[in-house]
This record gives C-alpha cells, structure tokens and sequence, in this order.
C-alpha cells in the first residue's frame, strides 16, 4: 500500500504539489488525471525516488520511502517506471530489456529466459536482436514496458504512457496495463492528461489541481459526481 501524507514539492520557492494526500491500495490502477503542469510527472517522480519532496511522506507498506531508515535500492527493487517519452538505449531491444536483470547481477540463462518471457508478453517476441532504436513509437514504449515488468516490480509507475502514440499503440499498451494488473497483481499507478483514459482503466482516479487531489474517487464518483466546480471543468460535465 502506498499512503501519501502532505506531499509537498517546490522547485525555487515556486509550489507545484501544495500536501498532496491520498492512498492507493495494493493491486489497485490508480490514475492520477490532471491539466498539464498541474504536477503529475512530479509527484510519479517522487513516488520513483528520482527527486525528494520539499515535505510530507510517502510511505509504501508502511515504510517512509524518503526517510533515513529507508533502503532506497531495496525500495528502487520495489518498482518499475516508464516514462512519457519512449527512452530506450541505443542497443538492441533484447539489451534494452535486460538492464535491470544485469543489474542486479543475474546468470545469462535466466536473464535470457525472463527477457523472452518480458517481450512475449508485450507482443514483441522474436525482436530481441532489432535495434531499439529502428522501432516505432508504440513498439519502443512497449519495450520500455517490458523492461519495466522483467524485474517483477510490485509497483508499476507509468507517466502519460501513451502521449504522442497512434490510437493502435494506444489500445495495446491500455491492454497490456489491464492484463499485467490482472494477471500479476501489480499496484500500477499511471498519470494521464486524458480522463477517459483514467475512466477505461483505473479503478480509482485522483484528480490532481492546484497542487492537491481536488478529489480522489472511482471513475464513476469523479465523473458523475465531481467535488467541485474545478473537477466538474475538467472533466467536462459542468453545465
Ligand atoms: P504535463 O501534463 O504537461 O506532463 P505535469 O502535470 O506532469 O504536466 P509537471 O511536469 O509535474 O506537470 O510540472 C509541474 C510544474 O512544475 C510545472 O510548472 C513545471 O514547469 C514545474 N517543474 C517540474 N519540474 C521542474 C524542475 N526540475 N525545475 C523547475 N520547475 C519544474
Ligand atoms: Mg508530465
């Protein structure tokens, strides 16, 4: 589980994340929707331990992951991320997807085994030897997801994991987030700009506004009965 208490986050004085509170349960799709700028990549960053919070916690299983008594790589081991932008490394996709294995000081063999296991399951099987580099768009963000999934994180972070991709890659990686939370029970927490997105996955949406969830609740409860003028905008069904 992981609980966020008055997360705040500044960058020069100026404030993005105003004490974001919020919890997400395990095995949960959690979908943090909002206006751009309004601080979603921030607070997945947080989340991910690749920038600290200017106060408040975060805890995952009761452990405040920001704290001195936290062991950040065993936390780091906890998680995957896949960013907004296909980042992938100038190898091959096989390479590409091995990386956390490798890391982690794994036996050929199996990095082999889970690495197959990793691109089979995001559709990709037999490109192990492509360059990463000469895929598309879709294709690329479906081996970052791969490379994600291949250390079997607990907790899945995604940012805008289909920004700029064609409405196909689209629908195959939504599939791919539904089957990897249903399948493995992985905790998937994913930020979008688009709220029907949030509607077709998540099991709960936090609607994030001003530097605060303006309101936390299933896509039904933020769709039909918006907390306020604010969310009522923003998804649409003020009148
Ligand atoms: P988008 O939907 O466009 O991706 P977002 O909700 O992810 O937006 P963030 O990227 O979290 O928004 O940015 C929130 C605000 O914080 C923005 O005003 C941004 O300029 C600012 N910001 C983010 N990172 C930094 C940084 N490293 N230094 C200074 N300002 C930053
Ligand atoms: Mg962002």
């Amino acid at each position: 589980m992981i609980e966020l208490e008055g997360v705040r986050k500044e960058f020069d004085g100026r404030s993005v994340l105003a004490g974001v509170t919020g919890r997400v349960e395990r095995g949960e799709i959690f979908a943090v929707i909002g206006p751009s700028g309004a601080g979603k990549s921030t607070l997945l960053r947080l989340i991910d331990l690749l920038d600290t919070p200017t106060g408040g916690t975060i805890r995952i299983e009761g452990t405040d992951i920001h704290g001195e008594q936290a062991r950040s790589l065993t936390i780091r081991r906890m998680m995957g991320m896949v960013f907004q932008k296909p980042a992938v490394f100038n190898t091959t996709v096989a390479e590409n997807v091995a990386v956390g294995l490798r890391f982690r000081g794994a036996r050929e063999a199996t990095i082999r085994e889970k690495v197959e296991e990793a691109l089979e399951m995001v559709g990709l099987a037999g490109y192990g030897e492509r360059r990463a580099r000469t895929l598309s768009g879709g294709e690329m963000q479906r081996v970052a997801l791969a490379r994600a999934m291949v250390i079997e994180p607990a907790i899945l972070l995604m940012d805008e994991p289909t920004a700029n991709l064609d409405p196909v890659s689209v629908a195959t990686i939504e599939d791919l987030v539904i089957r990897i939370n249903r399948d493995l029970g992985t905790t998937i927490i994913f930020s979008t700009h688009d709220m029907y997105q949030g509607q077709r996955l998540a099991h709960r949406i936090g609607v994030l506004m001003n530097g605060l969830f303006a309101q936390v609740g299933t896509p039904r409860e933020v769709f039909t009965l918006p907390g306020s003028r604010d969310v009522a905008r923003f998804v649409g069904t003020e009148n």
